[in-house]
């Protein structure tokens, strides 16, 4: 049996950051950039103000897909890769964007394995085993399998086992995870 993959969203499969900032920096004449940013919060960089754009309905429903992330996971489940999407959505808007969104941009995902969830670290700690691929600290050091950092600016100091800067290298990684057998499957004995 090959391990699952979890997927996260926001800063691995698509760019929230990006619009984020593109949205703040022209509504009130700043030139903030990701590489500002050197903490999990964004509150103390673009204020409550710029948080609250992300609670507008359609805000998460047109972001773009980061570099190599949908040919990557289209290429991951013709490989018969078990993949999951585990996403915290903000608000009810967000929940409906995120489903909108997975569903055009990856349309043969399978929509069951999309999972929003209001607390994303009690599942996390709940899994055992898989891949899971975040950049977000808390969610990597609470996972109970092999974690996978998207490398950015505000997670430096997050502890995972592997860290990497985009889609081709975690694609590397998963190929290299030797496949975990279980007594009594079919291909056991393969
Ligand atoms: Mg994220």
């Amino acid at each position: 049996m090959k391990l699952p993959i979890f997927l996260d969203m926001d800063e691995v499969i698509c760019d929230l950051l990006e619009k984020v900032f593109a949205v703040y920096n022209q509504q009130h004449n700043k030139n903030i950039k990701i590489t500002d940013i050197k903490e999990w919060s964004l509150e103390p960089y673009i204020g409550r103000e710029g948080v609250d754009l992300f609670k507008q309905p359609g805000f998460f429903a047109d972001l773009k897909p980061v570099k190599n992330s949908i040919e990557t996971i289209n290429l991951l489940l013709k490989e018969d890769r078990e993949i999951f999407i585990i996403s915290s959505p903000v608000n009810e808007h967000c929940v409906f964007d995120k489903y909108q969104w997975v569903k055009k941009y990856i349309p043969f995902f399978p929509m069951g394995n999309l999972i929003l969830v209001g607390n994303k670290s009690d599942l996390l700690k709940k899994i055992k085993s898989g891949i899971l691929f975040d950049d977000c600290p808390k969610y990597l050091e609470c996972f109970g399998g092999i974690s996978v950092c998207m490398d950015m600016p505000y997670n430096q100091d997050a502890k995972c086992d592997f860290r990497v800067s985009g889609w081709d290298e975690f694609k590397n990684i998963v190929d290299k995870q030797a496949p975990i057998y279980i007594e009594g499957e079919g291909d056991a004995c393969g």
